[in-house]
């Protein structure tokens, strides 16, 4: 039955948005088989089979917005917050950079205010001073204005990563306060395209109501905003959010379920945007342990080994089970790269691993 969708993108011809709903509701083990292994095809063809590291600093939890699904929303009061500081941040990615991991992703909570906002300048330039410029540096820090994302980017960042979380109106309504709007986030992510970023965005699957055509409508989003990576994950319930009241804990098959869907969903991406970077996000692991190099397995280029302190990981639980919050630098460096050799990818020590979307569209 899929035969014919999936023989449609090994000649990349472009898929319909029924086609492409249609690779995202397989259920049956041989047809999602088939489906993998044409993603990873498409992978090896357009980026090939390597794996970049990016270190991930989680370095606060403090947030100003209010999301009904995140566990570090401002009004989760039983959440201890932090903030690292700017020495603390720069060891992190010191470290990483010593790990050969070539590039680093500096993730907070959402703040605007001017302390915040000189404090990651600052560092972000210490970073890329210590490195040459040969460090990778990502920031994931929410919506700002467009002259603050210029003032990082002359600081030393090169990507940015904003989800749009999802482009169904409706459903962003129902998992948001009425005062996060989702045309400012779209405002933000054309900033940070001016502003000359490497720039990813991505969704949440699995989120109450969402359809496989809300899906298949975000992969299309996500094209036809020339998107240069793409980072999404499963959602996964927190019991101290809104949402994760009304849903109790994923049973061992809903697992699977949001396992499957999330790793359907880096496939029919690969198969769309073929050239694209795209991460295997930490949430896959959260379902499975393995679930990362699954993603690798089915198209995802991009791996976010966790550096951020023991002490502070279990602080920044943006849903229920994270993983490796027990672990340090050094654990997951060791277990995960002995696991994507595992599965038979390269890891790329000591490269930026550069969006070959992005190098293509500013070749000229
Ligand atoms: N503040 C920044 C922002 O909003 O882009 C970065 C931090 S935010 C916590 C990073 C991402 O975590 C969000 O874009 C969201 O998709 C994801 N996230 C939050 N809660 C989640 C949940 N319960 N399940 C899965 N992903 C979640």
């Amino acid at each position: 039955m899929i035969e014919p969708i999936l023989e449609k993108a090994r000649n990349g011809t472009e898929l319909s948005r029924a086609e492409i709903a249609a690779l995202l509701s397989i259920t049956d083990a041989d047809e999602r088989k088939a489906l993998f292994d044409t993603a990873y095809a498409i992978k090896e063809e357009s980026v090939g089979k390597i794996a970049y590291f990016r270190g991930l600093i989680e370095c606060s939890n403090l947030c100003i917005k209010d999301c009904y699904y995140c566990g570090i929303r401002r009004s989760n009061d039983k959440v201890e917050r932090f903030l690292m500081d700017e020495e603390e941040i720069f060891k992190e990615a010191m470290w990483a950079y010593d790990a050969e991991y070539g590039s680093c992703v500096i993730q907070s909570g959402e703040r605007q205010d001017e302390t915040y906002i000189a404090m990651i300048e600052r560092v972000v330039k210490r970073i890329s001073e210590a490195t040459s410029g040969e460090m990778g540096i990502t920031l994931s820090l929410g919506e700002q204005t467009e002259a603050v994302y210029r003032r990082w980017k002359e600081a030393g960042a090169h990507r940015y990563l904003l989800r749009i979380e999802t482009t169904n109106p409706q459903i962003y309504a129902r998992i948001h306060p009425a005062d996060h709007s989702m045309e400012e986030r779209l405002e933000c992510l054309a900033a940070l395209r001016r502003t000359g970023y490497q720039v990813g965005t991505g969704v949440m699957m699995g989120l109450p109501g969402q359809t496989m055509e809300d899906l298949a409508d975000d992969i299309l989003f996500l094209k036809s905003i020339d998107i240069d990576m793409v980072g999404m994950g499963p959602y996964i319930p927190h019991s101290d959010t809104p949402m994760g009241k009304e849903v109790p804990a994923y049973t061992e098959e809903q697992k699977t379920q949001a396992l499957m869907l999330g790793l359907k969903m880096i496939a029919v991406t690969r198969i769309v945007l073929r050239d694209v970077n795209i991460a295997a996000a930490t949430a896959l692991q959260a379902l499975e342990y393995t679930g990362r190099e699954q993603g690798l397995k089915c198209g995802a280029n991009v791996i976010m080994p966790n550096l951020t302190e023991t002490e502070f990981r279990p602080k920044y639980q943006l849903y229920d089970n994270k993983p490796c919050t027990d672990e340090n630098s050094s654990m997951c460096r060791g277990c995960l790269s002995g696991r994507i050799k595992g599965v038979g990818e390269e890891i790329g020590f000591n490269q930026r691993g550069d969006s070959q979307h992005y190098r293509k569209r500013t070749a000229d």
